[in-house]
């Protein structure tokens, strides 16, 4: 890596979750070229105090108000720290004068404001936050086109086909095809999906993420955001975005060109090799992870189709995706509101997808004019998607 180069300034927004935590052991591994400049979170407080005292963080963001008044009155933050609440608050600390990238990990669609205010900014954007392009990819990308700020892959499959395009044409390409590991219930008989339990659902064989993308990936849906995103990053066609299950997770995404040569990448399961690629990029450096992959042992590769019966929501959202306009937006909406449901132990399993489809034929399906009408596509899909719980209730199936 070349040496003396300014350190890289860093606001990371979702800093107590997973991909969170993922990025501050990057970030201690190469103090010399990455700073953190600011943090934020949802709540948990006294973890970001920890976090501000171990990286010398001024600028700490909380969206909700309790914790944000309760933060201002501890002694756990040093004196000098400068506090940002609520949504407003986000897209300010998105928007430092002394941060150059922002790396977006909150959960679900609250990232979206602040990450638009860090593209006005022109910052550069670490997206792991792939709600944001599903729900908004046309007005996200075409902010990111006007202000000229660069938008860094973070997800592992979408990070893995970034390092596949570079020195290529994206109109060489003819399809790019995205693994999942198939989740915790990729060999569970068919019959038995109707009584698994979130406990079941969150013991993902390989990846060690938040509760919500974990049952996304028992799902599929979060390999239906995946290719949406993915469409918006690449400037791909629907048809040109699939899906396959590989079940160690090794390699990320297979990058078809026209002439017929796959280009793949490969690495461990872990979030730090993404996360660290987007945030020195171009340069590299050795990774902080322990598990770096043997080729000395024995180890397999397989592929499979996925099955249509047991993933559902990865149907739902191809045809979300083929259908374009609120659609995409839709599907994720109803499918938090479904995940949450589930998690809640409100309804079954199986009923994620119930409701997802219901909802999706209910809504109707129009082009968004601008971000506001997204917004209210995403709070109409809600709205039907709680009235839908009820008839889905764990305790009437
Ligand atoms: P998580 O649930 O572990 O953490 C979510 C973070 O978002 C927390 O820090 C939380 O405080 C913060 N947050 C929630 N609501 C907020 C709000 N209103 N304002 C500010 N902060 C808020 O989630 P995660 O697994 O780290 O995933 C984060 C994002 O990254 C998701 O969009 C997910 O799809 C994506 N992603 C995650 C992984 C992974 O391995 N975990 C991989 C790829 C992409
Ligand atoms: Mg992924």
């Amino acid at each position: 890596m070349a040496a003396n180069l300014p350190r890289r300034r860093i606001v990371l927004l979702g800093a107590t979750g997973s991909i969170g935590e993922s990025t501050l052991r990057v970030i201690a591994a190469h103090r010399d070229r990455l700073e953190l400049v600011g943090i934020a979170s949802h709540s948990r407080h006294q973890r970001l105090a920890e976090i501000a005292r171990e990286f010398g963080v001024k600028h700490v963001g909380l969206a909700d108000d309790a914790a944000l008044a309760a933060a201002r009155t501890s002694d756990a933050f040093s004196a000098g720290t400068v506090f940002y609440g609520g949504p407003v608050g986000l897209a300010e600390i998105a928007t430092l004068t002394e941060a150059d990238t922002v790396l977006v990990a909150v959960v679900g669609t609250a990232g979206l404001e602040p990450a638009l205010a860090a593209i006005a900014a022109r910052k550069t954007i670490a997206l792991a936050s792939k709600e944001l392009l599903v729900m908004a990819g046309k007005f996200v990308m075409a902010a990111a086109r006007a202000s000229g700020s660069q938008l860094l892959p973070v997800d592992s499959e979408h990070n893995a086909v970034f390092q596949c395009l570079q020195g290529h044409r994206t109109e060489d390409v003819r399809r790019i095809v995205l693994t999942a590991s198939g989740g915790a219930f990729r060999d569970w008989p068919l019959e038995r999906l109707a009584e698994a339990t979130p406990t079941d659902a969150l013991k993902h064989p390989n990846w060690a993420m938040g509760p919500k993308i974990t049952v996304d990936s028992a799902t599929l849906a979060n390999k239906g955001l995946e290719l949406i995103e993915a469409q918006w990053l690449f400037g791909l066609r629907a048809e040109q975005c699939e899906a396959v299950l590989h079940a160690q997770s090794i390699i990320h995404c297979l990058v078809e060109y026209r002439d017929g040569s796959i280009l793949t990448q490969l690495c461990p399961p872990s979030m730090t090799f993404p996360i660290q690629h987007a945030l020195l990029f171009p340069d590299r450096a050795p990774c902080p992870t322990d598990d770096a992959l043997s080729l000395h042992k024995p180890f397999t590769l397989d592929f499979r189709p996925v099955e249509a019966e047991r993933y559902p929501m990865l149907g739902l959202a191809q045809a979300a995706m083929v259908a374009g306009g609120n659609a995409p937006a839709v599907f994720n909406a109803a499918n938090e509101v479904a995940v949450a449901a589930f998690l809640g132990g409100q309804v079954s399993f199986l009923a994620i997808s119930g409701v997802v489809e219901q909802v999706l034929a209910q809504v109707k399906n129009t082009e968004p004019p601008s971000l506001p009408a997204v917004m209210e596509a995403d709070a109409e899909a809600r709205r039907v998607a709680r009235a839908l719980l009820p008839t889905f209730n764990s305790s009437s199936r």
